[in-house]
Order: structure tokens, then C-alpha cells, then sequence
């Protein structure tokens, strides 16, 4: 059966594809031990919406899950207004839009969308700046649809005999460079 996707991967896949494997075997480990200030803040971001308590209001649903089978992706919604069909993504502080950020809340989309809820507008909320970033439905951006369609694709194929890094920055930066021997870094 094909393996499913969690939409938490989608931006972890595109910073580096190696980082899916040490993000599923820490998984189980407390997190505290290998997660960098700046993550564990955005983790606090989310986690009115993890509680389920960033609004009690009906019309809104907090981080429901949910599973879309068409891609088979699932995971957790952040805010989705169900009155006025707005989407929203929450970022702890955004300070580009990357295509990850577009492609996880085009997967919530597509989940709910599939779930029959009536989707009309996404956004992407910066927490730190109190900041909205307008978003445009897959349907009205055909480019990034297809990029987020080939994204799926590429995880599904993907191998990790073929795998060589490329960016030595990447590494630098890379939470799991220490236990990782593809990385670039020369100690
Ligand atoms: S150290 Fe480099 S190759 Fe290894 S997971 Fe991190 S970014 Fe990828």
C-alpha cells in the first residue's frame, strides 16, 4: 500500500530529503533534544492551534485532522473559517514566503476541499508581526499547483541510495547534520 504522506514533511522534503528519515526516527525521542530556539518557537506558534484553543467559536476549525486521499497526504489543519471559507496557515514569523509554506496549506486545501467544506481564500498568518499574506487558490496559480503535485511525486520516488547533497549550507544549518553522513560539513 503506498506509504502516507504528513503534510509536515512537504517543507522538510524541499530544505532537504534526507531530513524525512531523521525527522520519522526522532520522532520518538524528546524533542527538546535536538530542536534549534528558532523551531521550538515556531512549534509554540502552533500550539494554541494544537490545543484546539485559539478560538472556541463553531464556525472554526483548529487543528483537526485531516486526510486527503487524492494525493493520500494527512495531517493537521491550522485555522479554517467554515462561515467564510477562509484557510489560514500560521507561521511563528514569516520572513519569505517559500514555496513549503504554499504547498502545506495547499495540502490542507485539497483535504478539505475533499471533506466538502466550500474553500474561498487562503492566507498565510505571521504571528511575531501580526501579518496576513494573501495566498492564491491552486485552481488561480496552475504553475505552483503543478510544482505541488510534482512535489508529491518526488517523495513517492524517492530514493535514499541515489541521494547526494548539494548545498553545504544547507548542511550547516541542518539540525541533523551531526548524525547525518551524507552531510557537506568538514569538521
Ligand atoms: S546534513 Fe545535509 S544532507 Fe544531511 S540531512 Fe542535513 S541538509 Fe541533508
Amino acid at each position: 500500500m503506498e506509504e502516507i504522506i504528513l503534510i509536515s514533511y512537504l517543507n522538510d522534503f524541499i530544505f532537504c530529503p534526507i531530513s524525512i528519515y531523521f525527522h520519522k526516527l526522532y520522532g520518538a525521542i524528546d524533542k527538546s533534544l535536538y530542536q534549534t530556539v528558532s523551531q521550538v518557537s515556531g512549534i509554540n506558534a502552533h500550539k494554541t492551534i494544537d490545543k484546539q484553543i485559539y478560538s472556541d467559536k463553531k464556525n472554526i476549525l483548529q487543528g483537526v485532522n485531516v486526510f486527503c486521499s487524492e494525493f493520500n497526504i494527512m495531517g493537521k489543519i491550522d485555522i479554517f473559517n467554515v462561515e467564510t471559507g477562509v484557510l489560514t496557515g500560521r507561521k511563528n514569523k514569516i520572513v519569505k514566503i517559500y514555496d513549503g509554506y504554499i504547498f502545506q496549506v495547499y495540502a490542507q486545501y485539497y483535504a478539505l476541499t475533499e471533506m466538502g467544506y466550500n474553500v474561498k481564500k487562503i492566507k498565510l498568518y505571521s504571528f511575531k508581526d501580526n501579518k496576513n499574506y494573501n495566498i492564491e487558490l491552486p485552481s488561480n496559480d496552475l504553475e505552483m499547483d503543478y510544482k505541488f503535485r510534482k512535489l508529491i511525486n518526488d517523495i513517492r520516488n524517492f530514493n535514499l541510495d541515489d541521494f547526494k547533497a548539494q548545498n553545504v549550507e544547507k548542511c550547516r544549518n541542518c539540525i541533523y547534520e551531526p548524525s547525518c553522513d551524507r552531510s557537506l560539513v568538514i569538521c
